[in-house]
């Protein structure tokens, strides 16, 4: 970063009114400084009676724009940063949505040089939701999905990526992790799905959830990651739902 780019974000961040002073005080010194320039050419009887009015008009003048323009330009750059942040987050879970992660991850993975690979990816699909819906509603259907997005944000790190990719389909990216802290991570979610029904008192149907998993090999892009993650989550399905499979395909190839 440049300088003044410094400077800049060190007075962008300081409050309005003490920008507004900033502004005036360089512009007073700026119309003071002209003043000076034409006294001296011109006449010097009335100098020091000039110069206070001089900073008196541009204090005048210079502070309510500087405030208004300040203050207008300060709301755009909170509602840019607002828009970035919801273009990045899932609206229901607050979850990072799929773009976000489909971006965030790929970066990693392609600037990762672990020799084992960057990490761990869990794909989640809630069971039968259909049947959840059909048998609720839509909106009770909309809570159990708020429901699992809070069960996976509090089993996962800071640093891992957790995304809803799909109506019910979540996928988490964990960062750095071996297939055994995967699988613990992964259990912990499919067990705490578990008593989303009993918190919401959903009598005739269950919440539960299978997870794919799949570790990322060196070289790897996200969408070969994704896709054996997903082959492990349609066996999982296959042998029953409610279950954790590993690295199926590749694991069976190997
Ligand atoms: P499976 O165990 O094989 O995954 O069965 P499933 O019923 O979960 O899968 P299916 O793909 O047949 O149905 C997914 C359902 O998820 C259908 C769709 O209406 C529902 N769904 C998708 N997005 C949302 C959403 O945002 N809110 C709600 N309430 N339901 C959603
Ligand atoms: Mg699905
Ligand atoms: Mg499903």
């Amino acid at each position: 970063m440049s300088k003044a780019k410094r400077h800049f974000e060190r007075f962008r961040i300081l409050p309005l009114w003490q920008q507004s002073v900033i502004v005036t005080v360089v512009a007073v010194i700026g119309a003071d400084t002209l003043t000076l320039g034409f006294y001296s050419v011109f006449f010097a009887d009335r100098l020091m009676l000039d110069l206070v009015l001089t900073a008196v008009i541009t204090i005048i003048v210079a502070f309510p724009i500087t405030w208004l323009f300040l203050g207008q330009s300060a709301e755009l750059m909170r509602l840019a940063e607002e828009l970035c942040e919801v273009s990045r987050t899932d609206h229901l879970t607050r979850l990072a949505n799929r773009r976000e992660f489909m971006v965030s991850v790929g970066a990693v993975l392609s600037a990762s040089k672990h020799p084992e690979g960057a990490g761990t990816l869990l794909f989640i699909d809630a069971d039968h939701f259909k049947q959840i819906n059909d048998t609720y509603g839509h909106g009770v259907g909309d809570e159990v999905l708020m429901a699992l997005g809070q069960v996976i944000r509090d089993s996962v790190r800071q640093r891992d990526v957790a995304a809803r990719i799909g109506g019910e389909e979540f996928a988490v990216f964990l960062d750095n992790a071996e297939t055994a802290d995967a699988l613990a991570v992964a259990e912990r979610i499919r067990s705490q799905a578990h008593y989303i029904a009993q918190a919401m008192q959903l009598d005739e149907t269950g919440v539960t959830v299978s997870i794919g998993i799949a570790r990322h090999r060196k070289g790897q892009r996200l969408d070969d990651v994704l896709r054996a993650a997903d082959r492990s989550l349609y066996v999982a399905k296959k042998d029953g739902r409610d279950r954790i499979v590993q690295d199926v395909v590749l694991a069976s190839a190997a």
